[in-house]
């Protein structure tokens, strides 16, 4: 088997689970698990967290229907609702909650011939502007749901745009609109993502829902996993494929843009971007072996990197590499890459085999 495994650690889910909890005392979490639960496996996530999670929310039908298979009985948000009548059935039949975002969905929902009716979540557009009412639409469309067969729980929802920007204007902002809609009879109300979760409990409401805090990474760019609490979920380790010394002067990898200053020590590891691993990584990035950090030395393959073993010469072929995980934490990677956690995590492609501890 090729020397390459993302080892994901459910026990570090559940605790980040109960940190979310323990953050909102008295409230309820969706644990989010769209996009395969964040690269982690979906099936796996919500089968770890089936007896502690009040409920869980994924993005699309498809990824509802695997959540499914593993939850029968848990609430589960459809996060961006229902695009047909066939839909709006499948999310009756399997018992799902489901987000109205704007008039089409609206009036999908109310002709459709549902078995039973459907929990609902009205989307409030309160200031991102990617999905939603308009506070006065929300009004109207609230009107109408509230007396339909259709409909069994109305609620209300949106998402934050900046929570992750600790006293940027538009929270306060995106808030008071949402505020604004608190006269209308609403079932249950929600709002938080994690960094709302972990920064602004007046924004708790009745249901949170924290995705990237689950997997043990930060939403702030200023704040660690480690200071917030979280355990990291997710290790992605390699090995040393292969080695060799070079004489200053001799270049490394595509582009030839690494160097050797002295003579060095150069190592190729089992990993690539068509893994996930950053091609924009530069050198310099962290790995580590044996305990010890080592730089990456050139331009990432699609299959492999090279890392500069010269101050680590104990290191042999065969020896494993941690790409991110515990000696190098995925939101330190992402901030070296210009780019977040999120994004590195979902990006672990196929080809890597999961292993569940
Ligand atoms: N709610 C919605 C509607 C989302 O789109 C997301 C993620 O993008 C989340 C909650 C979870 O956000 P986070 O991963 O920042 O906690």
């Amino acid at each position: 088997m090729r020397p390459l495994v993302a080892t994901v650690d459910l026990a570090a889910l559940r605790h980040n689970y109960l940190l979310a909890k323990r953050s909102t005392p008295g409230r309820h979490a969706f644990a989010v698990v769209k996009a395969n639960a964040y690269g982690h496996g979906a099936p796996q996530a919500a089968q770890a967290l089936a007896e502690l999670a009040d409920g869980f929310a994924v993005a699309c039908i498809e990824e509802a229907r695997e959540v499914r298979q593993v939850v029968a009985a848990a609430r589960l948000l459809l996060l961006e609702g229902c695009f047909d009548a066939q839909e709006y059935q499948e999310a009756a039949q399997s018992g799902l909650d489901v987000v109205v975002q704007d008039e089409a969905q609206a009036a999908l929902l109310l002709e459709a011939r549902l078995e039973r009716p459907l929990n609902v979540w009205l989307k409030l557009d309160s200031g991102m502007h990617r999905l939603g009412f308009t506070a006065e639409a929300l009004r109207d469309c609230h009107a109408r749901l509230r007396v339909a067969a259709n409909v069994a729980e109305l609620n209300l929802i949106s998402h934050f745009a900046c929570a992750d920007e600790r006293g940027h204007p538009s929270i306060e902002a995106q808030l008071q609109r949402y505020s604004s809609l608190l006269d209308l009879p609403f079932d249950n109300r929600t709002l938080a993502n994690s960094a709302a979760v972990l920064t602004l409990p007046a924004t708790h409401m009745d249901w949170v829902r924290p995705g990237i805090m689950l997997y043990g990474a930060s939403p702030f760019a200023e704040l660690s996993a480690q200071e917030l609490g979280l355990k990291p979920v997710m290790r992605l380790a390699g090995r040393l494929i292969a080695m060799r010394d070079l004489a200053a002067g001799e270049a490394v990898g595509y582009g030839a843009n690494w160097v050797a200053e002295r003579p060095s020590r150069i190592g190729t590891v089992s990993c690539g971007y068509a893994d996930g691993y950053p091609r924009t990584a530069p050198s310099g990035t962290p790995l580590a072996i044996r305990g010890q950090r080592v730089p990456l030395a050139g331009r990432v393959s699609m299959d492999m990197l090279a890392v500069d073993l010269t101050d680590l010469p104990e290191a042999s072929l065969g020896d494993e590499v941690e790409l991110w995980g515990e000696l190098v934490s995925i939101d330190e990677l992402a901030a070296a890459c210009g780019t977040i956690g999120y994004e590195l995590l979902t990006k672990v492609t196929a080809r890597v085999p999961r292993s569940y501890k």
